[in-house]
């Protein structure tokens, strides 16, 4: 197919997309191309607004009566059961606070106090390296905890053994954006007598997810990827209802039964509140909210669907330049097992992806030498895909990777 015809197909799928609408919901700039959706979500338009009103009115005017008056102490309450209707869960099962590394430690040592007789936190080598080194962590401070990790990502079922009190995986790979099965996971791990602990880091927003009917334990994940809450926004945590007796470790304030009664002894709220520590974070909260309100505007079947044809789409015309150029697939084919992004691998990987910056392409770079571009169904469209793909071409046809300052890594890739 030439290019013109290539662009007439997009434009045309675009026009029949029933998600359309909502691209304009966020402030994305003309030419750029954003595919970095799963690092940092957009800027959904509502949330300057509305940020706005939280700093002028709440804040500037209501002061501290705000706590109350304009809902800030419920507030991890009410987005947290906003989350849980985009991940199965029941109100009141969720919360939202602090950041994903925190809410690990919190689920970790919840899930350890619930398997008092065995001492073995359970991941794989590959895991998103926040997560291993939280049980690394634990390991340190508690003597007798022990980390056991899988070097095969493959191979961690296997290493289920009457020691392990918790399993700790990511639904959705970081970088491979492979899913894991999350029922099938959670039984075999329930019939070894452990509990599990899912990381939806890059499920929530992406995937359908049920966790209530995955019989799930614990989860916790990010609130700035595809929920687009904002830079360092705050995380979630979901405990299920049957284990919120558990005691925190992480024991603040906050999340005592009554907070402000400035009681002596700590007495956990009897709820999913027991797992906040300190302060609410307001304004990041407010950011977090509006985030998720626009993506329970959608339907998350729909949702699904447009992620996998993007997918589809963007493999399809990779496939002249893995012949030619030499890229290699590093993401799943299927779609039962591919979550809302594709990756390649390349030995100029990271050049490339800065010669993409400078066409105003923007996706990550993942250490060793892997190309990641999340693919965000509420605001890419099509010829978006189609258009990456002739970027890349050109980068690849003018050898524009070359430049001597891509040869030095930056701190943040
Ligand atoms: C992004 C990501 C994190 C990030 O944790 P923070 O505490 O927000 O920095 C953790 N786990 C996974 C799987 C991630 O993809």
């Amino acid at each position: 197919m030439t290019g013109t015809l290539l662009a007439a197909d997009a434009a045309e799928r675009d026009a029949a997309d029933p998600l359309a609408g909502f691209r304009d919901r966020f402030q994305l700039r003309d030419g750029l191309i954003y595919l970095d959706g799963n690092s940092l979500g957009a800027l959904p338009k509502a949330t300057a607004d509305r940020l706005a009103r939280v700093i002028a009115q709440e804040w500037g005017e209501g002061l501290i009566t705000s706590w109350l008056g304009a809902l800030w102490s419920t507030a991890p309450r009410r987005i947290g059961d906003k989350i849980a209707r985009l991940l199965g869960a029941a109100s009141g099962e969720i919360i939202a606070t602090d950041s994903t590394s925190v809410n690990i430690f919190k689920a970790l040592t919840a899930a350890l106090s619930l398997r008092p007789g065995r001492a073995k936190l359970l991941s794989e080598a590959t895991n998103f390296p926040t997560d291993v080194y939280m049980m690394q962590g634990i390991e340190a401070f508690s003597g007798g905890r022990v980390r056991a990790v899988t070097a095969d990502p493959d191979a961690v079922l296997d290493a289920l053994d009457d020691e392990v009190a918790v399993l700790l995986l990511t639904q959705v790979h970081y970088k491979s954006g492979r899913v894991r099965d999350m029922a099938q996971v959670t039984r075999k791990a329930h019939d070894a007598g452990a509990l599990v602990i899912w990381d939806l880091s890059h499920s929530a927003g992406a995937i359908p997810v049920d966790l209530g009917g995955a019989n799930a334990d614990f989860a916790i994940g990010c609130g700035y990827k595809f929920l687009n809450g904002g830079p360092g926004a705050p995380a979630y945590l979901f405990a299920a209802a049957r284990h919120q007796a558990a005691t925190p470790v992480l024991s603040g304030w906050f999340g005592h039964a009554r907070p402000f009664s400035f009681e002596e002894d700590y007495d956990p709220a009897p709820g999913i509140e027991r797992f906040l520590c300190g302060t609410p974070p307001v304004l990041g909260l407010a950011a977090l909210e509006a985030g998720v309100d626009l993506l329970l505007e959608a339907d998350m079947g729909e949702l699904r669907r447009k992620s996998l044809a993007l997918g589809d789409l963007f493999m399809e015309r990779m496939e002249p330049l893995c012949a030619r150029y030499g890229f290699a697939l590093a993401s799943e084919r299927d779609p039962a097992r591919r979550g809302s992004q594709v990756a390649y691998a390349h030995p100029r990987g990271y050049e490339i992806v800065q010669a993409l910056k400078e066409l105003d392409v923007i996706a990550d770079f993942r250490t060793p030498d892997v190309l990641r571009f999340g693919l965000t169904p509420l605001y890419l469209r099509y010829r978006d895909i189609v258009e990456t793909v002739e970027r890349l071409e050109r980068v690849c046809a003018t050898e524009a990777w070359a430049k001597p300052e891509y040869q030095e890594r930056a701190a943040v890739t």
